[in-house]
């Protein structure tokens, strides 16, 4: 089944051989959706832009190499349309199951839940001053979804920043809940000894949610693990965008998934400032948007987070997966577009900013390799966490009663509100580094307006005091893009928006892989080698 150096096959031999493979390979089951991984090749990089308006549900995009979930009725309409395509083979050979392994395991899910909530050897137990666990609600299956809150008066709502990181998503991709929990244990164990570490525990309210898809986790086990969740939803694509919802349903959690519905319920009451989530199957930190290919407002501020990122990650900031990225970061839709994706949601719907973070190219690698991506990701992790203070934050309230307002602010230039949390008044707008007017705006108050100046890693600090009164502008503070391209998109947004937009050019696997830009067949057998990333 090799086809190393046969660029230059005839299309009609190559497709007999992908009839055999598709045959003979054993396809990698998902306990709980019938869709299969199927890889599929694309002549040239671009045409990844076609493949995403039929509407399936792309995983990874790499080059010409396409990794997609697919259901019969799907394969049959791929075929139809010309593309070519063999089941993505199971990464789960590569897993030495039961070797003797030093260092990290993937922990099982009653394994993580003791560690953090024993009552007295579970991490909130030991560090009660400023680490304390709380569930966000159950999976389909009743799983709870743990957060673990670490800050200097953890469960005291207080007027800092909120940031966050959130893990496996997809079941399939257990690294960064290892990542989390090594992290939690960090912060906490490091918090009277470090300084750096103190300061940011003691500045910002840090949530992080180790595992928000246990079912498909199903104990970091990879012969029963699975991408979705058990009701067969993918998680990162379930979440509203403008693409299949209205400005109306944007923060309903009607219809959604369960583990979508609790992180916007806590989103929507948490406003979380900034954060991430953690995949594997890529190695690239991936910003907002993924929905659209235009360029989010805050498209330079993504990109300086997202650097800070990878620039204390050697290997990702070296990495070529996805093809597409520079320096380790790629916008999402200049990679592939997807629908229903967490971070434009928290993006638009909360005014967070939150990128996707890959942190592995293999879905699920060895063991053996966890140490290793745990060094490599350590200060990465903190160093991102710690942008949250290049930014302006402070309080806003009623200039008569003091009171905490539900305010929102823009910044004169950037078309995107950030938001107070009501209960404390606090916002945070974090900027790169520079000279801005901060417009504040609440529902029956005057606007204020002034200047500011951003500095790098200082938080500049600034209470506004509104009085009640007329704002003519209109501005009712909800983010929502001017001409929404909400026709034609990639379904799966909750709301069962199916896309299967039509293709006119289905672009076949040519023979012309020495044209610029174009691939070549060898990519194929390089797609399957590798396995299923
Ligand atoms: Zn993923």
């Amino acid at each position: 089944m090799c086809l190393k150096n046969s660029a230059i096959l005839p299309f009609l031999i190559v497709s007999a051989i992908l009839s055999i493979l598709y045959f003979s390979s054993s396809a990698f089951a998902d306990p709980f959706s019938d869709k299969e991984a199927v890889k599929i090749i694309l002549n040239q990089p671009d045409a990844i832009r076609d493949l995403v308006e039929t509407g399936i549900n792309i995983g990874d995009v790499n080059g010409c190499s396409v990794t997609a979930y697919v259901d019969t009725g799907e394969q049959e309409m791929l075929r139809a349309l010309g593309y070519l395509f063999t089941p993505a083979l199971s990464p789960k050979p590569l897993l030495k199951k039961g070797a003797e392994i030093s260092g990290h395991t993937y922990p099982t899910y009653a394994e993580i839940t003791e560690e953090l909530t024993h009552p007295t050897t579970g991490l909130a137990a030991r560090y009660p001053d400023i680490c304390i666990v709380e569930s966000a609600g159950k999976s389909v299956q009743g799983n709870d979804l743990w957060w673990v809150r670490i800050s200097d008066n953890p469960g005291v709502e207080e007027p800092e920043p909120e940031v966050h990181y959130i893990s496996t998503l997809h079941g399939d991709e257990p690294v960064g809940t290892v990542l989390c929990l090594e992290l939690i244990r960090y912060l906490l164990d490091n918090y009277n000894t470090d300084a750096g570490i103190k300061a940011l525990i003691d500045s910002t309210e840090i949530w992080i949610m180790p595992l928000m898809n246990p079912d498909g986790y199903a104990d970091g086990d990879p012969y029963n693990n699975s991408r979705h969740n058990a009701d067969g939803d993918d998680l990162n694509r379930s979440f509203p965008d403008p693409s299949g919802d209205t400005k109306e349903t944007f923060t309903l959690t009607t219809g959604r998934p369960d583990e979508v519905a609790r992180i916007m319920d806590w989103a929507l009451e948490t406003t979380p400032v900034m954060g991430a989530s953690f995949h594997t199957g890529a190695l690239v930190v991936n910003y907002p948007f993924d929905y659209t290919y235009d360029a989010s407002p805050d498209d330079s501020l993504f990109e300086a987070i997202s650097l800070t990122y990878s620039e204390q990650n050697i290997p990702l900031f070296n990495s070529s997966d996805p093809s597409s990225a520079e320096n380790g970061i790629v916008r999402g839709s200049d990679w592939y577009k997807i629908a229903g994706g967490l971070q434009d949601w928290i993006y638009l719907g909360v005014g967070g900013n939150h990128v996707t973070i890959e942190l592995s190219s293999i879905k699920q690698p060895d063991e053996s390799e966890l140490d290793t991506l745990w060094e490599e990701n350590r200060e990465a992790m903190i160093a991102y966490l710690q942008t949250v203070h290049t930014s302006v934050q402070g309080v806003i309230t009623d200039k008569s009663t003091g009171d905490p307002l539900s305010a929102w602010v823009r910044i004169e230039g950037i078309d995107h509100a950030i938001y107070t949390d009501p209960d404390k008044g606090d916002y945070c707008r974090m900027l790169v580094p520079g000279d801005y007017r901060l417009i504040a705006r609440a529902e029956g108050y005057q606007p204020y307006t002034g200047a500011i100046t951003i500095t790098e890693g200082v938080p500049t600090f600034l209470n506004i005091e509104l009085e009640t009164g007329e704002d003519p502008s209109g501005d009712d503070g909800v983010n929502w893009p001017a001409e929404s391209n909400s026709t034609g998109n990639s379904g799966g947004g909750g709301n069962g928006s199916s896309g299967g937009g039509s293709v006119s050019d289905p672009l076949p696997v040519s023979e012309a892989g020495s044209d610029s830009g174009g691939c070549f067949i060898s990519d194929l057998s390089a797609g399957i080698q590798r396995g299923n990333p």
